[in-house]
This record gives structure tokens, C-alpha cells and sequence, in this order.
């Protein structure tokens, strides 16, 4: 019910500003009209309300109620309820009736689509009922010059207000859009990219190393018994440690370097236009400060990596086969005791000496 609430309270504060410039001014067009026509002195009380009263008390009355969404579409069903009122009270006046219900259809089709259009059409019948009902039915063909001068504040001025709101409404659904992208491509507890935006990340790499046969190293690096950590210190510090983690990775690497979570307390890294040496030196100075890390509740606690790294070589067929020399290379740094860095074979060695020797 809140987001509900929250929903109402933000379209009626979007109509605010719409209904105040097109109630005051399309009074102006109203008033050209009904001047002529003789009409009893509540018509132009009503008028006065409904130009300058209405669209505050509308607004308190939306942002008031249990269901400001609802409240409002009754608001601006009273809006086109008006609308057909003063055009049966200006007897059809051609340019003034045509540019108040024309406004007001642009509204409900802006607020509410093709529903609110047809509701509000409706409304506007009715009210030409209503005002038939109270003041007899009567029509003027002609609109006189000054009458046409009237509505060219309405004509001009409302479709800009309008424009305005749409614009922002725009703006705001574009950095909803960007927001949502990068929350989607993000690993909730490190803020680093998540395993999906990092793979397509690796895809892309390998595809520029393919075609311009430039460097670049992988990294996947692993807390050492981090399943102990959880289980003698519990998840809290667990979590605490991966983020100390992607904090470090942050601090120690290149802007241009791309990091991810790889999944539980597995990370991965891009190192573009870097060779396996460089790699290693980045990759043994991370090593060094996680190792580093006391927690102040706990200061027995000691943590270590394992990393495996792997270079681009053309003997590579995809990024899948990258990733796996990378993982290989991890796990020979796991089974030769921990707390290491191991590179993938030799063959990307040779390759890279090769490649620097041309
Ligand atoms: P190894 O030295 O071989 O890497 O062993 P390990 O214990 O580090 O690795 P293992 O794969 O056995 O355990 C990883 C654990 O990480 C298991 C899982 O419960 C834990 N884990 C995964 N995701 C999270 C997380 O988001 N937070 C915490 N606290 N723990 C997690
Ligand atoms: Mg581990």
C-alpha cells in the first residue's frame, strides 16, 4: 500500500503544475466565450473556482486521501466534468470550446492513455449535459477576433507546460533505466560486477586480443579456507572479509583493470594490454596486502590468497578456453600448498617471449 501511496502521491505532485497553468489560463479563453452569452452570475462564480480554487484543492484532495492514485483520476475526471460544463455554457463558441477540450484530452491521454481519454470524453458529455440541464441548450457559430486572441495563451502556453512535464518524466525514466542496468550487472555485497557483466566483459576482451593479437592476462584469485573462516567466525565476518577483499582488489589495481565476483569467495580480474609478468608483480602485491588484513574483534585471524593466472595466446579458441588455463592455473596454486600466485602453461609464455622478441 505504501509504494501504492508513494506511487499517487508522485503523479498527483506531476499534475500540480499542469492543472494550475491550464485551469488559470484556460479561465481566460472561458471567460471570452461566456462574456458575450449572458450567463447567471453563479456561471461566473463557478468559473472563478474552477480556474484559480480548484487545482490547490484538487492537490489536497489527492495528496490527502488513502489512494492518491485513485483520488486523482477522480480529479481529473472532474476536470473533463468542467470541461463539458463550460463548453455547453459558451454554446459550442467554435475556437474556445475546441482548444479547452482539446487540452484536456491531450491531458488524460498524457496522464492515463486511451482509458482516461475515454473516460474523460465521457466526463465532458456529461457535464454538457449537466450545464444543458441547468442553462438550455444553445449554439454560437462565430468567434469573434478578441475571442481568438483569448486562446492563444492556452494554445501556446499549456502544450509547453505539458511538453515540460513529459521531458522530465523522460530524463527520470532514463536514469531509472541506467540504474537498473547497473544494478543488474552488480555483485550486491562487493559492488563489484557480477559473474554475467564480467564474463561478457572477458568475451569482448578475447575478441580484441584475437583481432589486434594485443596482451592481456586473467586472474582468478581464491580466499584460502574461507569455508573455515565462515564457519569458525560466522557469515557476518565472512561477508566482511570478501569485502575487504573487493576493497583491496580496488585500491591495487589500474583504472582500466576489470574486476568481478566470480561467485562465492572467488574473484576474477581483466588485465588488459598486460603481460604475465606485469600480472604476477600486480597479482603478488594483492597477495601481500590481503595477507595483511587483521579484523579488530578478531586479531588470531589470518587470511591468504590463491591466484591463478593465465595470458592471451593465439593457441586459445575462446574465452571459455581462457578461463579454464586461468582456473587450472588456480588450482595448481591451491594443490601446491596456498597462498600463491601460479601462471597457465608454458605455452603462453613461449608465445609472449616470442611476441616481445618480434
Ligand atoms: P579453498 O581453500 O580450497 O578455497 O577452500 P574454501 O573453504 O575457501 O572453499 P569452499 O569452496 O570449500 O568454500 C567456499 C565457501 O564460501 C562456501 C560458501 O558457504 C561460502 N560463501 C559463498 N558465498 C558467500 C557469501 O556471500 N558470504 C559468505 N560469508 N560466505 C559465502
Ligand atoms: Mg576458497
Amino acid at each position: 500500500m505504501d509504494n501504492q501511496q508513494g506511487k499517487g502521491l508522485s503523479f498527483a505532485k506531476r499534475i500540480y503544475l499542469p492543472r494550475v497553468v491550464g485551469m488559470g489560463i484556460g479561465c481566460l479563453s472561458v471567460f471570452a466565450g461566456l462574456y458575450p452569452v449572458q450567463q447567471p452570475s453563479w456561471v461566473w462564480a463557478l468559473l472563478l473556482f474552477n480556474g484559480f480554487l480548484w487545482p490547490h484543492l484538487a492537490y489536497l484532495i489527492s495528496t490527502r486521501a488513502a489512494f492518491p492514485y485513485q483520488a486523482e483520476r477522480r480529479n481529473l475526471w472532474c476536470d473533463s466534468l468542467f470541461g463539458g460544463i463550460w463548453a455547453a455554457a459558451m454554446q459550442f463558441n467554435p475556437l474556445p470550446t475546441v482548444t479547452i477540450l482539446a487540452m484536456m484530452a491531450m491531458n488524460n491521454l498524457a496522464a492515463g492513455g486511451l482509458h482516461l481519454f475515454i473516460r474523460g470524453f465521457f466526463a465532458q458529455l456529461g457535464g454538457v449535459l449537466l450545464a444543458w440541464l441547468l442553462l438550455g441548450p444553445a449554439f454560437t457559430g462565430h468567434t469573434t477576433q478578441w475571442q481568438i486572441y483569448a486562446c492563444l495563451p492556452m494554445l501556446i502556453l499549456y502544450p509547453m507546460a505539458l511538453g515540460m512535464v513529459c521531458y522530465q518524466l523522460a530524463i527520470k525514466l532514463f536514469e531509472h533505466k541506467h540504474a537498473l542496468r547497473a544494478l543488474s550487472r552488480t555483485d550486491s555485497l562487493t559492488g563489484l560486477l557480477n559473474h554475467g557483466a564480467w564474463k561478457d566483459l572477458l568475451h569482448l576482451k578475447f575478441t580484441k586480443c584475437q583481432q589486434q593479437r594485443c596482451q592481456g592476462t586473467i586472474a582468478l584469485i581464491d580466499i584460502d579456507h574461507f569455508k573455515r573462516i565462515n564457519d569458525s567466525h560466522g557469515h557476518i565476518l565472512g561477508d566482511t572479509v570478501l569485502h575487504q577483499l573487493s576493497c583491496d582488489l580496488k585500491h591495487n589495481l589500474r583504472q582500466g583493470d576489470l574486476t568481478g565476483r566470480y561467485g562465492g569467495d572467488e574473484f576474477c580480474v581483466i588485465l588488459p594490454a598486460t603481460s604475465l609478468q606485469q600480472a604476477r608483480e600486480v597479482m603478488e602485491r594483492l597477495r601481500e596486502v590481503f595477507s595483511h588484513y587483521r579484523h579488530p574483534d578478531i586479531p588470531q585471524l589470518r587470511v591468504s590468497l590463491s591466484i591463478g593466472l593465465a595470458a592471451w595466446h593465439p593457441g586459445l579458441s575462446d574465452a571459455a578456453m581462457w578461463l579454464i588455463e586461468a582456473d587450472k592455473a588456480l588450482y595448481a596454486a591451491k594443490n601446491s600448498g596456498r597462498n600463491k600466485v601460479a601462471s597457465a602453461s608454458q605455452e603462453s609464455h613461449a608465445f609472449l617471449a616470442a611476441m616481445n622478441d618480434s
